[in-house]
């Protein structure tokens, strides 16, 4: 086993603090904070908060090749799955790594100090995935906290905080998870992040955009010369370097750190509302498809999933079910790989043409249609979280004449017919939908008719804020007040950026809109803008 490596020239060695720098840190998290971006011995206690405090600092982080931090995903009751890639610069082509395999040896343990070693093993890298780093562990205990970490070069990563579901049919008193979406890395800072850290989870539901694929110019946000982002994304290399900006953000980092993810993608992970094999943008079948190889392979990459999810060419499985104890079921859909064509009436939102009405039309694709259904019959569990990108409930944001996103369900009236229908004739336990992509927070009541306010409520959707995208963001925008003054199964709105907790227990699931009032300036605070309580076997959310 190869135990050393040469990295390129001045990589080994951690970015010096300068002294600012260094008062910065004193001052945000006590001298710990400084030790702990700076050292590349394992984290001391609470160091996930620390260096969540240390963020705002550009160049601070984890030492090569671990620039791009650690994370966890797809929890399973005695497995999860523990990612890394290995990165020495995440601004340069290849990540600043060798064109070789390198050894990575891995270890998960029960305490912080991996004191108390559970498992551990030895791997190389593949070059051709960008040294990235998958690891299934198995063979753990159910609900149960352990810490993991990686060595190569010599480096040890920083330690990472997971946690596995309870085993099925476990009686589980509690689950509460964050969802979050839409982190445009120039648009703000990842302050959402800093204070999810802070918060109590099981996991976080990322549900998608997690990257954006256009060019921008330097961020005067970020402050940083950003050469990722000078061009649309477009090769893998594109992707990659795009990813690892992002990941490069000890905010993101921390919040990978803290918790396991599920992930899914929107559309900007490969390009602004494509569809099935459809570009949105002018390029060819072919020249998107191969956009969408390379986009696909860089999202595996850098998100903790699990083998099953690995690209095949175009083709990648994305939509999966995760249980939590007889609690919760994730049901996590793709919307984008097998929808009919977009925007059924020409480019611009508008009102529905009758192409939009078409019987056949999907969102979710047969296959995955029936799975969907299939899968929520025969739940045992006592809510059914069906997790996914774009609004379901019917949005209408004309101030006079119907205007709606043709990228939304609202696009595929015939589709969301067919769930809402299977809904009321099926009754899946205590079904609620999470969705991201529209950065503004929303409360929606699913509608059996959407025409008729008095027609049964088959459940309620919460549409969570973006983290970063659209900027600082308002009480209220004019979309906004134009849906609610229109839509009377809308029951709040609201333009900041944040995130949303979840709260389920056996007998109700609480919603919290946690929301930043800017992101532009460092620092901002954290409150809970609404509450939503939902009470078992009553699909109307009250607010509280
Ligand atoms: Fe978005
Ligand atoms: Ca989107």
């Amino acid at each position: 086993m190869q135990r050393s490596i040469d990295f390129p020239e001045g990589t080994r060695d951690a970015t010096p603090v300068d002294p600012r720098r260094r008062a910065f840190l004193i001052k945000a998290g006590g001298l710990a904070a400084a030790g702990a971006v700076m050292s590349s011995a394992p984290l001391p206690l609470g160091a996930t908060r620390m260096t969540a405090a240390a963020a705002q600092v550009p160049g601070g982080g984890p030492a090569a090749p671990f620039r791009l931090g650690v994370a966890s995903g797809d929890p399973l009751p005695d497995s999860v799955v523990i990612w890394t890639r290995l990165v020495a610069d995440p601004l340069v082509p290849g990540g600043g790594m060798p064109d070789r395999p390198i050894a990575v040896d891995w270890e998960v343990a029960h305490d912080e100090a991996f004191r108390r070693p559970v498992r551990s093993g030895s791997l190389e890298t593949d070059p051709r995935s960008a040294h990235a780093v998958h690891v299934e562990v198995v063979g753990l205990d159910p609900a149960r906290v352990y810490w993991y970490r990686f060595r190569a070069g010599g480096e040890a990563s920083p330690a990472g905080r997971t946690r596995t579901v309870p085993a099925p049919g476990a009686r589980v008193d509690r689950l509460r998870f964050a969802f979050a979406s839409c982190q445009k890395y120039e648009a703000g800072l990842y302050t959402a992040y800093e204070h999810m850290v802070e918060e109590d989870l099981d996991l976080v539901v990322f549900l998608g955009d997690y990257i954006y694929e256009r060019a921008f110019k330097a961020s005067s946000i970020r402050g940083l010369g950003l050469p990722a982002g000078r061009s649309d994304a477009m090769t893998l290399e594109d992707y990659r370097l795009r990813y690892a900006l992002y990941k490069s953000d000890p905010l993101l980092q921390a919040a990978h750190a803290a918790f396991p993810w599920i992930v899914a993608f929107d559309d900007h992970e490969v390009e602004n509302d494509w569809g099935a094999d459809l570009p949105r943008s002018t390029l060819s079948r072919e020249a998107f498809l191969a956009r969408r190889v390379a986009a696909f392979q860089a999202y595996w990459e850098h998100m903790p999933l699990r083998r099953a999810a690995r690209p095949q060419g175009s083709e990648m499985q994305l939509f999966r079910r995760l249980a939590f104890g007889d609690l919760a079921t994730f049901h996590v859909l793709d919307t984008r790989q097998y929808r009919s064509p977009n925007r059924p009436c020409g480019d611009k939102e508008g009102p529905l043409c009758p192409a939009a009405l078409d019987p056949t039309r999907t969102i979710l694709g047969e296959r995955q249609e029936r799975w969907l259904m299939d899968g929520l019959e025969r739940s045992q569990a006592l809510c059914n979280v069906l997790a996914q990108q774009v609004q379901i409930a019917r949005l209408d944001f004309g101030a006079e004449a119907p205007l709606f996103k043709m990228d939304k369900w609202d696009a595929y009236p015939s589709a969301r017919a067919r769930l809402l229908r299977f809904l009321a004739a099926r009754r899946p336990a205590n079904p609620v939908v999470i969705t991201g992509d529209l950065h503004n927070n929303w409360a929606a009541l699913l509608k059996a008719d959407f025409d008729d306010p008095d027609s049964a409520t088959l459940a309620t959707e919460f549409i969570g804020t973006s983290i970063t995208t659209g900027g600082d963001g308002s009480e209220v925008n004019q979309e906004g007040r134009n849906a609610l003054a229109k839509n009377t199964h809308l029951l709040f709105h609201n333009d900041h950026r944040g995130y949303v907790r979840c709260e389920v227990s056996d007998k109700r699931w609480v919603t919290d809109f946690r929301t930043v009032p800017y992101v532009k300036q460092p620092g901002a605070p954290i409150s809970t803008r609404a509450r939503f309580l939902l009470e078992d076997g009553d699909p109307v959310a009250h607010a509280v």
